[in-house]
């Protein structure tokens, strides 16, 4: 019997699994799309319902792809798609969801984010997301790449405190969040969505992380994914188009780390000891 995922609740009162798939750089090539939907469809038979996406994935590509993935059980899937920082006025954002959601054939999104702080007044893209909200065609709102201080401004902005995600890079060798950003959307109960949770494959080849995963019978890709869910509040949302990697990322759950081994991960991937600017990929 497999481990159930764990759940992450959302401000909303809604329940999301810890880990759900990613789709950066599905939906480019023609030839690799059934494939990519084969890779989506497994991912939501294993359980890995939250799907993530953008307009800016394959230029609209990869929600096209979604779309297709998910055609006769939308209900079972958490949505998520992004809006460019350049689509983020109040017009454009509506505009730029509805397009999202021809694209993704389906008349609402449970999740939608600004990809990354653009020029537009944080205070317009809220009003847009809430007048979305209201119309019911998002679930819920929130943002990627904000840093602290950038999530200090959004919550002084009117609704702003609705924010129910902050999208980042975290995984083991880039732990600069643990800092004060994580802690601080624990505090406020905004979740944190992982991206990269394995680093885009670049941790794997730690020796030291082959070691501890071996311990477990488990791979590296299993540990790093365990790393990241074992934090409070947070979602890893790895992307694979690889059947048996899919699996694999599935069995991330079934890790009983003991806190030796934790601590020998903080040996290996020190977490940081100052403030460190937000990364980005
Ligand atoms: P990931 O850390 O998820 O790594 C993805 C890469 O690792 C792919 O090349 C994949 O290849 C490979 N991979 C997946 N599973 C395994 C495994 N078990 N063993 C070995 N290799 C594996 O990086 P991403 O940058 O894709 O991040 C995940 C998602 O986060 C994105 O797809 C996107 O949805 C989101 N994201 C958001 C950003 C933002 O600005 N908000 C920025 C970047 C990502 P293969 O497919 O062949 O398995």
């Amino acid at each position: 019997m497999q481990e159930p995922i764990p759940t992450v609740q959302l401000s909303s009162g809604i329940s999301v699994p810890a880990l759900g798939l990613g789709t950066w750089r599905m939906g480019e090539t023609r030839s690799r799309a059934q494939t990519e939907i084969d890779a989506l469809r497994q991912g939501l038979d294993l359980g890995m319902t939250l799907v993530d996406t953008a307009e800016m994935y394959g230029d609209g590509g990869a929600e096209s792809l979604v779309g297709l993935a998910m055609e006769d059980r939308r209900d079972d899937v958490f949505l998520v798609s992004k809006v460019y920082p350049g689509n983020a006025s109040f017009e454009k954002t509506i505009r730029a969801c509805e397009a999202s959601l021809r694209r993704l054939k389906t008349d609402r999104l449970d999740l939608y984010l600004l990809h990354w702080r653009g020029e537009y007044p944080l205070e317009e893209t809220v009003s847009a997301f809430e007048h979305l909200k209201r119309e019911g065609k998002i679930g819920a709102w929130g943002v990627s790449n904000f840093d602290t201080d950038d999530m200090e401004e959004l919550f002084a902005v009117p609704d702003g405190q609705n924010c129910a995600a902050n999208q980042v890079l975290y995984n083991l060798a880039r732990r600069g969040i643990e800092h004060d950003l994580l802690p601080w959307c624990q505090e406020k109960g905004v979740a944190v969505m992982a991206y990269s949770p394995i680093d885009q494959g670049h941790v794997l080849s730690n020796a030291g992380l082959i070691d501890i995963a071996k311990a477990y019978q488990a791979t590296p890709a299993q540990v790093a994914l365990a790393f990241v869910m074992e934090r409070d509040g947070v979602i890893a949302i790895p992307k694979s188009s690889n059947l048996k990697r899919l699996a694999e990322n599935r069995g991330s759950c079934e890790l009983d780390i003991t806190d030796e081994d934790w601590d020998a991960l903080d040996e290996l991937f020190p977490p940081p000891a100052a403030k460190m600017p937000l990364e980005m990929r």
